[in-house]
């Protein structure tokens, strides 16, 4: 937490400053550096409430020494995907498959796909099959990232090595298009839909099927580190639990709904 001073509340936590009677509320002096630097002090706050507050959640049958996980949740809406978000991905589609062909015509020049973060997650233990139980408490938060464009890039279809048998360019975008949900998650990936992804594995994007957030790193750290092999893992939006269980490394040992 650097040089932020957290012990007097007379006292800015940031600079250090003498505070007035209204000031002392926040322990803040109203500097907008002394804000900046309070947000990791604050972070650590509202991970300490929301710890006591899932402990105080917990049904009297699980342990009260074991490790926490706090996953993120994903609330939003489920609509039918806009006609506009349609045609949008339907462009982008023809776009990236166009930028493919191209580089398949010029020699069959291979291109490259981006790899995506993992945050320490090695790739034996990616194969965790806690790994899915965590993504379906949390519901796929990550995917509102995928936007119109589901991370999709010429790579990807490149990889695909259609070309080779003379597929056209419309055919697949329409075959892309097809796996389409008919409802999905109001502003997240296009292909989103209430029981996640809907396209095949092997037609989504590097990104999509390598990615690893930072709370599963946490949640396989914590079954590693925990001489009982099992964690609390709670799933959280707008700071209170949706929903907690306890897990091992192969998924959910037992749930309960706040
Ligand atoms: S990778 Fe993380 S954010 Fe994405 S679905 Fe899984 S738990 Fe949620
Ligand atoms: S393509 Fe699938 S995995 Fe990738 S962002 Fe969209 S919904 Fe998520
Ligand atoms: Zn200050």
């Amino acid at each position: 937490m650097g040089n932020i001073v957290t012990s007097n509340t007379s006292i800015c936590r940031g600079c250090g400053c003498k505070l007035d009677v209204l000031q002392r509320v926040r322990g803040l002096c109203g500097n907008l550096e002394c804000d900046r630097k309070d947000v990791p002090y604050q972070e650590s706050k509202r991970r300490e409430w929301l710890l006591a507050s899932i402990r105080q959640q917990i049904p009297d049958t699980w342990s009260s020494t074991l490790p926490i996980v706090l996953l993120p949740r994903n609330e939003r809406l489920l609509v039918p995907l806009p006609d506009t978000r349609y045609e949008t991905h339907r462009g982008y589609l023809f776009k990236i498959v166009k930028e493919a062909r191209t580089c398949y015509e010029n020699d069959g020049e291979l291109l490259a796909e981006s790899n995506a973060p993992v945050n320490g997650i090695s790739s034996i233990d990616a194969t965790l099959p806690v790994l899915s139980t965590a993504c379906g408490l949390c519901r796929g938060e990550c995917c509102y990232t995928g936007g119109n464009s589901a991370w999709l890039r010429p790579a990807t279809i490149q990889r695909q090595h259609w070309f080779r048998f003379g597929v056209s360019d419309k055919r697949i975008v329409d075959f892309y298009l097809s796996y389409l949900p008919v409802t999905s998650f109001e502003d997240s990936c296009v292909y989103q839909g209430e029981y996640g992804c809907t396209l095949p594995r092997n037609l989504r994007a590097n990104k999509c099927n390598q990615f690893l957030c930072k709370e599963l790193g946490d949640l396989v750290s914590a079954l590693a580190e925990n001489e009982g092999s099992s964690c609390i893992a709670a799933a959280i939006n707008n700071n209170s639990a949706e929903c907690i269980a306890t897990v091992d490394a192969l998924g959910f040992l037992e749930i309960a709904i706040p």
